[in-house]
């Protein structure tokens, strides 16, 4: 279990990571640094820091950095208009949404600056020059399902053999959630042979690397 101080800055932190679903992803991220000794871990899609708390806390705990990626322009569902809109988070000055002051927040309180490192940019161009190994992949960003794609096709190779593949927002009803996370990223990873699911908790599935 994280370090219950942890999981209240977590918990106190804007963002779309339930606190089971947060838990899972935690022990996901152990395994991983169990299995992977010394090989590093990303998470795609921070937004304000929330999941990175749960996460950057499995890194720290195992010794190795988590590489955080978000262009921290937000998704389409979180810009104006749209269903998870936060006026919050729009600069004033370019009245566009900047997570990024708020991610950077986050891990000052959560003492984390050390364990993560902060990588801005677009997740699909930042995963076709990545160059090494991993011992977990946490995707939990854009939904379209373009964005959903690319990552899939950008990420999920560096997973290193027995390494875990966790992946939110993966909803096999269309009556509960957007259908691009499971039929884009979820299901080529199964269907691959490379990975094998070995736990879901609410949206997040955690998969192993077996090929
Ligand atoms: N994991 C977060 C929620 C992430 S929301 C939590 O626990 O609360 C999705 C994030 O993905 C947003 O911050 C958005 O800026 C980011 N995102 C969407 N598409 C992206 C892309 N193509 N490149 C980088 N980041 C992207
Ligand atoms: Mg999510």
């Amino acid at each position: 279990m994280i370090d219950p101080a942890l999981r209240e800055v977590a918990l106190a932190t804007k963002g779309f990571m339930p606190p089971d679903e947060g838990d899972a992803l935690y022990e996901a991220a152990m395994l991983a640094g169990g299995n992977v000794p010394s090989l590093n871990m990303v998470e795609v899609g921070s937004y304000c820091g929330r999941s990175t708390v749960w996460v950057g806390a499995a890194a720290r705990s195992c010794g190795v950095t988590l590489y955080a990626v978000d262009h921290h322009g937000g998704s389409e569902e979180n810009q104006p208009g749209w269903e998870w809109f936060d006026d919050t988070v729009v600069d004033a000055a370019t009245g566009r949404i900047n997570t990024l002051p708020f991610f950077t927040d986050t891990m000052t309180r959560a003492g984390l600056t050390d364990a993560v490192r902060t990588v801005v940019g677009d997740s699909a161009a930042l995963g076709h020059q990545w160059g090494e190994k991993l011992a977990f992949l946490f995707i939990d960003g854009g939904h379209g399902r373009e964005i959903a794609r690319a990552d899939f096709a950008a990420w999920h190779d560096h997973v290193a053999l027995n390494g875990i593949f966790a992946i939110h927002d993966v909803f096999t009803d269309p009556a509960q959630g957007g259908q691009a996370p499971y039929e884009e990223i979820y299901l080529p990873s199964v269907s691959s042979g490379k990975f094998r699911e070995i736990s879901a908790t609410g949206s997040l599935r955690v998969l192993l690397r077996v090929a």
